[in-house]
């Protein structure tokens, strides 16, 4: 016969067996939870996609596992059977350094297939956000610019170009790609043109802090004057994406790039060091990423300002800073920016943008020579 006693300890052993299962049923169930969203951060990693959107539970990541349709998460990135050549680890382009010496891919026509990108990249669908801006006389780049950017950027993709302007109404009407808009920002007029080139990174941080930072997951900074002839797509995006100028890309040695070589500023690069020479008028990455770069110009040019001294090339001249110690995820050929000013040579197969002919003295205000 069972005592009190004995009933009772029977009754706890039941108790803590009861307590442990429950434990090691919860246990398990964390398990699974976090192995699933594992395979999510796995498919957006490959991609080096923004990690803005790793952290989101939200539709977001509900969107691309719908646009997966039947793919099997976590196995196939692009659509079985999708045609297109083969490639080969013994033929490309042998006149170009297609690599940097930090192993990052160095952008030319014939170093990618375009179906491969694409079949990659669209299924993510990303946000792209343009910052262009176009202040006083600059507003008449507009139309060319928009025009011909629906017709060869990013297209099929959803992009936003910010337009930051003095003059609303001298924003053109211009037929979007769906998924495609215009937001016009405006700013105020500006007394001396170097006032909008620096201005734009205090002017675009303040944008991304107050309405693009939940809207894009990448953010391209360009010049207005310009336009498009060829395709600019997906094997542009990265973390972080430079272009190459197209005034230094060939011989030049690195003492010889137009950096900042006062001590005195921020901006200063001593000689001996440098790796290229980059454009400011054409850069990009993921959105937060670049947000740390456009406001580190903002930052360190506002330093400089203290003690009075701008550097030579403005905003261009903190971003070859930023890059030669914090390098570009991708560089992009001169094909990303070459100039109608200058003739294109071989290793150029294709423009992608021009920068416009244009007149200093007449388009900025207060021009005097650079
Ligand atoms: N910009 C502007 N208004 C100005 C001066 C410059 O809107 O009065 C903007 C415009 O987007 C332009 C960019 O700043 O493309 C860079 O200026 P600019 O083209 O004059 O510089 P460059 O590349 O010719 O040295």
């Amino acid at each position: 016969m069972l005592n009190t006693v004995d009933m009772f300890r029977a009754a706890l052993r039941i108790n803590v067996f009861a307590v442990l299962l429950s434990i090691l049923l919860l246990i398990g169930a964390l398990y699974i939870y976090s192995g699933n969203s594992h395979s999510f951060r796995w498919i957006f990693q490959q991609d080096n996609f923004p990690m803005t959107h790793v952290s989101t539970t939200s539709c977001e990541v509900q969107e691309y596992v719908n646009n997966c349709g039947n793919w099997s998460i976590g196995e196939f990135r692009m659509k079985v059977g999708l045609k297109y050549a083969q490639p080969s680890t013994q033929k490309g382009r042998t006149d170009v350094n297609s690599v940097t010496n930090w192993n990052a891919p160095l952008v030319w026509e014939g170093t990618f297939d375009p179906v491969v990108i694409d079949a990659i990249y669209k299924p993510m669908n990303p946000r792209v956000a343009v910052v262009v801006f176009a202040v006083g006389k600059y507003t008449r780049f507009l139309k060319g610019f928009l025009q011909s950017a629906e017709k060869h950027f990013l297209v099929d993709f959803r992009v936003t170009y910010y337009v930051f302007t003095d003059n609303e109404q001298d924003v053109p009407k211009v037929e979007l790609g769906s998924a495609r808009n215009i937001s016009v920002v405006p700013v105020p007029s500006a007394q001396h043109w170097q006032e909008v080139v620096l201005g734009r990174m205090e002017w675009a941080t303040k944008a991304i802090d107050n309405q693009i930072r939940s809207k894009a997951d990448y953010l391209f900074m360009m010049d207005i004057d310009s336009v498009f002839h060829n395709r600019f797509g997906a094997e542009s995006l990265s973390r972080l994406s430079a272009v190459l100028h197209r005034g230094y890309y060939k011989d030049s040695h690195r003492d010889k790039f137009p950096y900042e070589r006062r001590p005195q500023s921020k901006a200063y690069i001593p000689a001996g060091e440098g790796d290229y020479y980059y454009t400011a008028a054409v850069w990009g990455g993921y959105l937060e990423d670049m947000y740390r770069l456009v406001k580190h110009c903002y930052i360190q040019a506002q330093e400089d300002s203290k003690i009075r001294i701008q550097a030579v090339w403005q905003e261009e001249s903190h971003l070859n800073k930023y890059l030669l110690y914090n390098k570009p995820a991708k560089v992009l050929s001169p094909e990303y920016l070459w100039s109608d000013y200058d003739p294109v040579p071989a290793d150029i197969k294709v423009v992608r943008v021009s920068q416009l002919i244009k007149n200093y003295k007449e388009v900025r205000p207060n021009a005097g020579n650079r």
